[in-house]
Formats: structure tokens, sequence, C-alpha cells
């Protein structure tokens, strides 16, 4: 077993005893960079903005590190997973022994108390050796874990961030079968009885939910009030009348389970309410504006790990008396692509930036998660081209990379409807 990344970082930062606790370095490297006074400081000439690209100690220390883990503990299960389309328990295991399933999670409940952006580096690299393991990653640390920070009174919180922090996974359940983009028009019905709910109804494409300890439901209390009756249910994975059904057989993510759920007169207590009654449409509209920048880091990873493999076997392949990459036809396409993805990481990192300094960010998440949706579509394409007919091998990762990548398109908002919520911050900025 590889040493826990906790001896790397506890080099610096002694104190703590999870592998991504929070420092004194990392926390005021937070601090100075949600407030700057930027103006005045314009003003006197003293102010110098730091490339998008630089990370904090804290960041560069966790990049690194999660870099060595995915390399020395995914990498050599991500074929196997792909073929088996499982999950290995093992990894599993692992993403929670290094604190990557409470990035953002405080300390008090066993998190590693990190930041946004430091989740987004995690997610990036994962996704770089396994997509799979980066949407496990993603969904919890964006999506979960949040939910329960944001909305959970203190019972809530002691009792599931404790757990998400160290062994137990979240899944978030929006999608019906016949609401997907057109998510508020869910049928799922949760009907009020003295101090508990029953709820009734069924759940699509629900990720993650094979290994779930518990899930977080949409369902409706007052369909009369359409969207506005939408709520957020925590229900256990052993409540009564749950059924987590078959995982569907997938094109790609093949790892990452992807299951329906059926609800027949599932009782949960009215204490299992996360936030207020009727507001669960605000709180997934929120989290999934966060959430695109989490699965932008997931195609940009995804597409830098391909290149990654590619590139090398361009300058060794000898064609013609010379390695394929000297012929200019390939080094032209291969800078173009090296430019789409470098752009694709800028748009990523800025949104990540704009939501942590407290920003209006959502515009440009949807631009990063559209973008490096269709960047790791052309990489992946293109890197198959690059390596000729073992590209089209299981032998090489780049065939699993390019069935990876279509998701990108398709959840947490398809590329239709990114481009549809940017054209209305567009048109409302030439309002005046
Ligand atoms: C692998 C996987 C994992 C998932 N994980 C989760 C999860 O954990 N939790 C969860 O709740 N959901 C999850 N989803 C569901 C996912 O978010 C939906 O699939 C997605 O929102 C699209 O919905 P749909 O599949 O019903 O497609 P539809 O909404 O039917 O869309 C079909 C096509 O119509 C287009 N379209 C629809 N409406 C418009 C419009 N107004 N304008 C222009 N074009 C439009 C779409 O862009 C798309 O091209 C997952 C899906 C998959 C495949």
């Amino acid at each position: 077993m590889a040493a826990p990344l906790v001896r790397i970082f506890s080099k610096s930062c002694r104190q703590i005893s999870r592998p991504w606790g929070a420092c004194q370095a990392g926390w005021r490297s937070r601090s100075t960079r949600s407030a700057p006074d930027v103006a005045s400081d314009q003003a006197a000439g003293m102010v110098s903005f730091p490339p998008l690209q630089t990370y904090s100690e804290e960041e560069s220390m966790m990049r690194e590190a999660v870099k060595k883990y995915a390399q020395e503990r995914i990498a050599p299960l991500v074929s196997k997973m792909d073929e088996n389309s499982a999950m290995d328990e093992e990894v599993i295991k692992s993403l929670f022994e290094q604190g990557l399933m409470g990035i953002e999670i405080d300390p008090e409940y066993g998190g590693t108390g990190s930041s946004f952006f430091s989740s987004i580096l995690v997610i990036e690299e994962l996704a770089k050796v396994d997509p799979s393991v980066a949407v496990l990653c993603d969904i919890q640390n964006t999506l979960i874990n949040t939910l329960f920070s944001k909305l959970g009174n203190p019972a809530q919180k002691e009792q599931y961030l404790t757990r998400l922090s160290t062994d137990m996974i979240g899944s978030f359940c929006l999608s019906e079968a016949e609401s997907g983009s057109d998510a508020f028009s869910l049928k799922t019905r949760a009907e009020k009885h003295k101090d508990y709910y029953i709820i009734n109804g069924s759940k699509m494409w629900i990720s993650n939910a094979e290994h779930a300890g518990v899930f977080l439901v949409m369902a409706n209390v007052d369909p009369s009030a359409g969207y506005r009756g939408i709520t957020c249910f925590i229900v256990d994975r052993d409540t009564e009348g749950l059924e987590i059904c078959k995982k569907e057989n997938k094109l790609g993510l093949r790892a990452s389970s992807t299951c329906p759920l059926n609800f027949d007169n599932v009782k949960v207590p009215e204490k299992n309410i996360l936030g207020q009654i009727g507001h669960g449409y605000k709180y997934a509209i929120g989290m999934l504006n966060e959430g695109r920048i989490g699965i932008a880091s997931q195609m940009l990873g995804l597409a830098q790990g391909c290149f990654d493999h590619t590139i090398p076997y361009t300058r060794q392949r000898i064609q013609f008396g010379k390695r394929i990459f000297d012929f200019q036809g390939l080094q032209h396409q291969i800078a173009h692509v090296a430019t789409q993805i470098e752009a694709a990481r800028l748009l990523t990192y800025n949104a990540a930036r704009l939501k942590e300094a407290g920003r209006p960010f959502i515009k440009e998440a949807c631009m990063a998660k559209y973008f490096t949706a269709e960047v790791a579509t052309l990489t992946t394409s293109k890197c198959i081209e690059w390596m000729g007919g073992v590209g089209f091998t299981k032998d090489y990762p780049i065939e699993k990379y390019y069935r990876d990548c279509k998701i990108g398109t398709i959840y947490e908002g398809t590329t239709n409807i990114q481009l549809s919520s940017m054209a209305k911050f567009i048109d409302k900025e030439y309002d005046h």
C-alpha cells in the first residue's frame, strides 16, 4: 500500500492528522484572495494580478499528491473497472482515507477543511486517470457535501457530514424518466402525515447509487404549487420501500454506477427535510450551477489525460523514416488541441475562482462546462486518429477516454441547456 498522503502534507502542516486538513498557509491564502482592496491598490499602482494558473501552497501540494495517488492506486485498476463495470471497493476506501471525499467539509466533522478550488483541482487530477473515479469524488464534494454543509441543521450535520467525510457516499436524486432537462416537472410525491412524509415515485440516472448510503431526493410536497412544492429529503439507504434497481449498461463511465430508484411508500421523518419546505428547486439550481464547474474540471482532466497518453506515442512512432510528430500535418493539429485544452483550463479555473470569491459565476460556469465537454470530444477523437489503429483498440486507454467524454454534453445540464442559460445572461447584459 502506498504511503498515506498525510505524510506529504504534514511536513508543512504538522498540527493536522488528515491528509488535506486546513493549515495556516492554506487559510491565509484563501482569505487574501477573496477580499483584496483591488480598487485602492490599483489606484496606488500597487496591485499585480497573478496568472489564473497560480496555486496556493496548499493547492499545489494537493495537486501533486493526488496526481501521485491516482497513478499509484487508481491507474492499475482502471481497465479492469471499465471492463467489469464496477468501481473497485479499494478505490472507494482509499478516496476516503486520503480525505478526498470531504474536501470542503469542516474538520469539526472529520473533513479536510479545504477550498472549492482544491476540489476542482482534485477532480481534474483524478479525471486524468479515470473520469469514473472523478465523478464519484465530484458529486460527493460539489453537490452532496455542499448541500449538507449549507443547509443542514446541527443534528443533520453531525449525523451525515461525519460519515460523508469518512465512509459514506451520497447520491443526488433529481432526474426522472419523464423529467430530465425539464427537471422541475418531476412527479415524485411526498405526502405529509403527522410528523413524517410518505414518498412515492421513481428516479432515473442516479450516479453512485450502487454504493450510496444516503440519497438527497427532490420530491414534491404540494403539486398544486408546481415547482414551489419541491422539497429536498434525506433518505437513508436502508429505508423500507426504497429500491435501488439494476445499474445501466453504459457507453462510458462504466465503473461509475448509474441506477434507477423506486420509492414505494417510503416513510421519511419530518426531521429529514434538508433546508426549507418548497425550496428544493432553488437548492438544486444552486448546486448544479456550482456542480457544473466540477464537471468542467472532469472534462478538462479527461482531455489532458488522453493528450498526455497520446503525445509520447507520436514522438516514438516512426513512419516514412521519421517520428509522426515531425509531420507538419500532425504538429498543427496537436498545437490546435493543446490550445483548446489551455483555453478550457482557463475558463474552468476562472469560473471556480469567481465562485470562490463570491462573485457572479453562473454564465462562466455554463461556458466552462459547455466548452470543456467540446474540447474533451475533440481531443479524444483526435488522439485516436493520431494513434492510428492501436488507438482504436483496448490495448491503449485512448478509446476509453473517447467513450467517457460523451457524458460531458449530457449530465448536470445538456449542452443545449448550457447554451440557453448563457444566452439568457447575454440577453440581459444588453438590456441597457
Ligand atoms: C451517466 C449519467 C449520470 C447521471 N447522474 C445523475 C444524477 O446523479 N442525478 C440526477 O438527478 N440525474 C443524473 N443524470 C441525469 C442527467 O442530468 C439527465 O440525463 C440530463 O439532465 C438530460 O436529461 P434527459 O436525459 O432526460 O434528456 P432530455 O431532457 O430528454 O434531452 C434530450 C435532448 O433534448 C434537448 N433539449 C431538451 N430540452 C431542451 C430545450 N429547452 N432547448 C434545447 N434543447 C433541449 C437536450 O439538450 C438533449 O439534446 C445522469 C445521467 C447520466 C446519463
